[in-house]
């Protein structure tokens, strides 16, 4: 019976040692296998990368065909070189964003002095531009600097800057009326107020559609100062009438007995009375209108401002540029 006992101990001692045996090659096979799990996802990931920096690199040199960002005119390349720190800046996710909106249709440019030579001296390439968001405000814009805060606050090429690199590389515009445009109009028009500025804008903008229609304006410090600078014209007389209909009978009676105008009858209807004050009282329209004026855009410029409400006009065309 003792030795049985014994037996059975030995047995049950056996088998104890060789199931811890097992499960410690069991707990070791297990974290082998997590380590090569672990080492396989790790390599997985890294490929991923390798394979998202080479799809990226290669959608760069893709889009690089369409979009330069080195010139052949070593002039041009040596101020674009000032554009940006590090020549790779321009491959940035952010700064390829930029490089893609700059051929949107709502980036307007007004005008694009290519660089070209004068005698010896080499003319900067410069660009003025209508913002996309807000159309009443214009940036100038050259190869090293734009005053659109975009430019200020990053100091990296802004859309801006990058059209006017493009249409240099690419002179794609047709519309030779805003290239290259007079120096003397451009000093004449840098030297005026913003406000100055994008009045004549707004004015050019509907000229495609409607050329050469006097518009009688109010006769204010930015319309005078337009005229000096030979931005507008004055033409021939103001068109009276259309002013006078817009009062009531009462109210041209009313002006017309402030400034001691008598030979007319109250009874007489109105069309009557507006047909004998323009044909009879020049004096009393002149000085009752005094602050209005009859203006048209200075032939000098006139090409110009055809050539900004056709760039403007894109903006609302369906046609791809
Ligand atoms: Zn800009």
């Amino acid at each position: 019976m003792g030795v049985f006992i014994l037996l059975l101990a030995i047995v049950v001692i056996i088998a104890i040692i060789l199931a811890n045996i097992t499960e410690k090659r069991a707990t070791k096979l297990k974290a082998k296998r997590e380590a090569d799990y672990r080492a396989n996802a790790l390599k997985a990931k890294r490929d991923a990368e390798i394979r998202l920096v080479e799809q990226k690199a290669a959608e760069i040199v893709e889009f690089r065909k369409e979009f330069p960002v080195h010139s052949q005119n070593p002039n041009v390349q040596e101020e674009w070189e000032m554009s940006c720190v590090e020549h790779d800046d321009h491959d940035s996710s952010e700064q390829i964003e930029r490089q893609k909106r700059a051929l949107d249709k709502f980036v307007t440019p007004i005008m694009i002095n290519y660089p070209r030579f004068h005698n010896t001296l080499f003319l900067h390439p410069s660009a003025m531009f209508l913002s996309s968001s807000h159309p009443y405000k214009l940036y100038d814009t050259s190869l090293m600097m734009c005053d659109c805060p975009d430019n200020k606050h990053r100091d990296l090429p802004c859309k801006h800057m990058y059209r006017l690199f493009y249409e240099i590389e690419h002179p794609r515009s047709t519309n030779l009326e805003i290239t290259d445009i007079d120096s003397d109009i451009q000093l004449r028009f840098r030297q005026l107020s913003d406000n100055e500025r994008l009045f004549f804008v707004e004015k050019s903008l509907r000229y495609h559609f409607q050329p050469l229609i006097p518009r009688i304006i109010k006769k204010d410090a930015i319309v005078k100062s337009l005229i000096k600078n030979g931005f507008f014209i004055i033409i021939g007389n103001v068109d009276y009438a259309p002013m006078l209909e817009k009062m009531t009978k009462d109210q041209i009676i009313l002006s017309l007995a402030k400034r001691n105008v008598d030979g007319y009858k109250p009874s007489w209807s109105k069309v009557k009375l507006i047909d004998w004050i323009v044909n009879e009282q020049s004096a009393f329209l002149k000085k009752h209108f005094k602050s209005l004026v009859s203006i048209n855009i200075h032939p000098s410029v006139e090409a110009w401002a055809k050539g900004i409400s056709y760039e403007y006009d894109k903006r609302w065309s369906n046609v791809q540029q």
